[in-house]
């Protein structure tokens, strides 16, 4: 593993030189040693872009104590991000419950006395007035939901409504994503032809797992969704849930299907369940914040270009549980009252975080491209050290 080669490296002339492996903890550093500890800081260690991870590989990432872990998914973060940037998204339900899917965390699936009504898609003007304030508020992306199973099940006119609201949230400056379901290469096409930035299609859990959360779709459903999507030129925008019932093995195999995709997904939500009264897991007992934290710092190490999100579940964390989220890699939240159907942060209490922690707001379409450009020649770098 280079990373780790590297990172012991970095770690062992920091220790070499201003003798810290035998001073007491208690002596403080002088101000030479502080300067030398921070030029290796500077020098981050090279975190290049694998498709290559095998399972072993993932598990001895995710398995390390967790303050060693958390040290590195921070070092690879600055080498792609600043890290004090943390970008505000804001999700919009564009059209809420009835779904025929059965995803067992979901309270829009018809197949559960969730108390979700089934509405209609909203009217344009009503998501444009809702990606304004959003964009008013600090949010540089604008993310629609719609309860589908996929495009095709609605049809052309509902489609067409969709690629119009696309369009126009586009051109308000906000980067958009979209999540409708299943989809076409065609439907594809037509989505970045309207502008979308980004899909969002979650593998939710490992493959094994998968069929205990959705009976109506499999996961190589999922997977050509993510392939049409990738083929559009659309960035992908893929992550997982926690605290379905899955094992540490199911975590650990999730992460290593994204993290070996072709490409790796420029955006990786990690969601905690927030259970649903109604639905099969509503009695699920909430994911300790390590274990949330941990899936993070994996996810940042193993695709240290892409933007983590720190998404579903945040609501039930302290200002400083979001904080080691955010020092474990995650730089990017969901800000609004609501995540779809689920509660969600209070607005000032993130503005109070974001002044206490030092954080900053990303801007839109700013580093998502600027990473990828490190990430390439980051690659070329370590291809041609290594061949
Ligand atoms: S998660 Fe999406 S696809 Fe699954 S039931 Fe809910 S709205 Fe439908």
């Amino acid at each position: 593993m280079v990373w780790r080669r590297r990172l012991m490296t970095a770690e062992g002339s920091d220790h070499a030189s201003t003798g810290a492996a035998t001073r007491s903890p208690a002596t403080a550093p002088s101000s030479s040693q502080v300067g030398e500890a921070r030029a290796v800081a500077s020098a981050a260690p090279h975190f290049p872009i694998r498709t290559d991870w095998t399972v072993d590989e993932v598990r001895n990432v995710y398995h390390q104590p967790l303050g060693n872990l958390v040290l590195q998914a921070a070092l690879a973060h600055r080498a792609y991000f600043p890290p004090e940037q943390v970008q505000r998204c804001t999700l919009l339900s564009i059209k809420t419950g009835g779904c025929p899917e059965t995803c067992t965390y979901c309270s829009q699936s018809s197949a559960y006395k969730t108390g979700v009504r089934a509405e209609p898609l909203l009217p344009l003007e009503t998501v444009l007035e809702q990606a304004r304030r959003a964009r008013d508020r600090g949010s540089t992306r604008f993310c629609m939901g719609a309860a589908w199973r996929g495009v095709s099940q609605v049809g052309p006119r509902q489609f067409q409504r969709v690629l119009e609201m696309v369009q126009q949230v586009r051109a308000l400056g906000m980067e958009v994503c979209a999540t409708l379901g299943l989809l076409t290469a065609e439907q594809a096409r037509a989505l970045k032809a309207a502008g979308l930035t980004a899909y969002n299609h979650n593998l939710d859990t490992s493959r094994a797992f998968y069929p205990q959360i959705v009976s109506t779709r499999t996961y190589d459903d999922r997977l050509e969704t993510l392939r049409v999507v990738r083929d559009a030129g659309i960035h992908v925008c893929c992550g997982g849930i926690l605290g379905l019932g899955e094992s540490p093995d199911d975590r650990i195999a999730l992460l290593h299907t994204l993290a070996t995709l072709q490409q790796h997904p420029e955006s990786v939500p990690v969601n905690a369940l927030v259970p649903n009264r109604g639905t099969p897991l509503e009695h699920q007992q909430p994911v300790p914040v390590w274990e949330l934290c941990r899936t993070i710092a994996t996810a940042r190490v193993l695709m240290p270009a892409s933007m983590v999100r720190l998404s579903a579940g945040r609501v039930s964390l302290r200002p400083a549980e979001q904080m080691l989220c955010f020092v474990a890699g995650a730089n990017s939240i969901f800000t609004g009252d609501k995540l779809l159907t689920t509660p969600n942060n209070d607005r000032d209490t993130d503005e109070v975080m974001f002044a206490a922690f030092g954080l900053q707001g990303k801007p839109p379409f700013a580093m998502g491209d600027a990473a990828r450009t490190h990430a390439a020649a980051s690659h070329g770098a370590e291809v041609a050290t290594s061949g």
